[in-house]
């Protein structure tokens, strides 16, 4: 979420997709500019190190790093849900609260249903 002296906001979750963004406008913008991040999840952790917990390398407690710490860098982080998208009123509801911006990152990544395919359904 971005922020100018009048209230204004930008918003981006905060995957590598919101985490890029954030940081990216944060080295180009005014500190006046304020940019939150909202994310369900209080970590973050490259996908590409989930092969490395599954083959036994890493585990799955080191590899997360806090979102929090995106905050000394002076980016917000709000760590909700967000049920849903406003884009006429320009506002978002998280599970605790609505906020407005002037311009939205979504950055979503996937969620995924395996059940759907049958592929991966084990079976007796
Ligand atoms: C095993 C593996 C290895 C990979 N290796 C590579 C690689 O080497 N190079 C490469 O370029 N890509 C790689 N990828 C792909 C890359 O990780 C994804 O393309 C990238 O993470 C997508 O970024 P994103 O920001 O869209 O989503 P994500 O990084 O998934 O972030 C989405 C964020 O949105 C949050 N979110 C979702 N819904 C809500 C909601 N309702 N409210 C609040 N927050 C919400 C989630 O908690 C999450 O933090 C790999 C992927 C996997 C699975």
């Amino acid at each position: 979420m971005l922020d100018n002296k009048s209230n204004k906001h930008f918003d981006s979750r905060r995957g590598f997709g919101g985490l890029a963004a954030a940081n990216e406008l944060r080295q180009n913008l005014s500190s006046e500019v304020k940019i939150t991040v909202i994310d369900k999840k209080d970590y973050f952790m490259m996908d590409l190190v989930k092969l490395w917990i599954l083959n036994g390398t890493r585990e799955f407690e080191y590899s997360k790093k806090p979102l929090q710490a995106i905050t000394k860098k002076g980016i917000d982080f709000i760590n909700e849900e967000i049920i849903e998208i406003n884009p006429q009123s320009k506002t978002i509801t998280t599970t605790s609260k609505e906020l407005s911006y002037d311009y939205l990152i979504i950055a979503l990544g996937v969620d995924l249903h395996q059940n759907k395919f049958q592929v991966f359904q084990i079976t007796d």
